[in-house]
């Protein structure tokens, strides 16, 4: 197949191009660069079975060649990002979603959106099945991206009742791994980022909220055979193992033998207190469940950091 991933550069768009040319099959990566990094390419570029386009998936997308599946990976993704460039995420979930889907109708190609747990905001039923609705503010301060999510699987499903184009839907629950940016503000990145460098770990509120964690490869898979499938709905793809959020700052500290404090801040506007997904459907429809837990998970992630951490301070060191 030749598949085209927008948000190639990014965190899971970059896992996904190597998972789809492991497979066999030919890439085409589409991204702008605003939140992520030519660095997460690099090791592809001047392969046959990949090519690049730094384009901005908000305007006209021209491709040549066929296509058989779009993969709408394109967005900013972690909290800090989305507040400080709102309007970029609301552009990309809607224009950007309408340009993925024109696309995708245009060359007959499957079309998969990546939506997020955010759909059910600060969900009122839990664990979350599919079913729930959600409880969303739409103009508070994440707004931008609950709201441009919740379009995005909108004007997916009238592509596909309206235009016959085959479609697939997921809504992803916080994935962590190696190539998160240590700057980008999600939490499992600052906490091991902080503990690394000796800094306060930064927990927000009273750390009693929950997260439901998921490794990059388990979400991967989760995506790949969602791809391969018929099932339209939407389906969750996360690790139903529930932490607060101090759970997770002791958990980081103790795995990285650090001896920094945790100090709390401030909690955000409308930070959702619990969140946890219900896989029932993707353990039926697609035989997948999580297998990697959060120790295994983060034993994984923080030597990823270790470098990247390393490598800050001897540059910062050579200045
Ligand atoms: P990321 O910020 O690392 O990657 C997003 C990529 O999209 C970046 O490379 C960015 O430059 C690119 N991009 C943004 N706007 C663009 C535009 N207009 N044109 C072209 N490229 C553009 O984030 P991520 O964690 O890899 O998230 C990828 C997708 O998965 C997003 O759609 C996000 O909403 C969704 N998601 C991620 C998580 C998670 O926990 N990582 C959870 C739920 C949903
Ligand atoms: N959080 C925290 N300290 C941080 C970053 C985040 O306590 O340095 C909290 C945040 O308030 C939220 C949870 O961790 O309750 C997950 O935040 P993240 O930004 O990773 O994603 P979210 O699930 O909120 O989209």
């Amino acid at each position: 197949m030749r598949i085209l991933i927008t948000g190639a550069a990014g965190f899971l768009g970059s896992h996904l191009c190597d998972r789809f040319l492991a497979e066999g099959h030919h890439v085409v990566g589409v991204d702008n660069f605003i939140t992520g990094r030519p660095d997460n390419l690099a090791h592809l570029m001047g392969r046959r079975d990949f090519r690049f386009l730094e384009h901005d998936v908000t305007e006209y997308l021209y491709v040549e060649g066929p296509l058989d599946g779009v993969l709408h990976f394109a967005s900013p993704a972690s909290p800090v990002d989305y507040l400080e460039k709102p309007i970029q995420t609301l552009k990309v979930g809607s224009l950007g979603t309408h340009k993925a889907l024109g696309l995708a109708k245009a060359k007959n190609a499957r079309f998969l959106l990546a939506s997020t747990s955010e759909v059910y905001g600060d969900p009122l039923v839990h664990p979350q099945p599919e079913s729930y609705w959600g409880n969303v503010n739409p103009v508070g301060p994440r707004g931008v991206y609950d709201e441009a999510k919740r379009f995005a699987e909108a004007i997916t499903m009238a592509y596909h009742r309206f235009h016959g184009v085959e479609t697939r839907i997921v809504r992803i629950f916080n994935t962590y791994g190696p190539r998160m940016r240590p700057e980008d503000g999600r939490v499992v990145s600052n906490f091991i980022v902080q503990a690394l460098r000796g800094d306060p770990i930064s927990v927000y509120g009273d750390g009693a909220q929950t997260r439901s964690f998921t490794y990059v490869d388990d979400l991967v898979e989760g995506i790949y055979r969602l791809f391969l499938s018929d099932r339209v709905e939407p389906t969750n793809i996360g690790n139903p193992g529930e932490f607060t959020v101090r759970q997770l700052a002791e958990r980081v500290l103790e795995m990285t033998g650090s001896a920094s404090q945790i100090q709390t801040h401030p909690l955000p506007e409308d930070d959702p207190k619990v969140r946890k997904p219900d896989i029932t459907a993707a353990r039926a429809a697609l035989g997948w469940e999580p297998r990697v837990n959060l120790e295994e998970g983060l034993s994984r992630t923080i030597p990823y950091f270790r470098q990247v951490v390393e490598e800050t301070q001897t540059a910062a060191r050579t200045l």
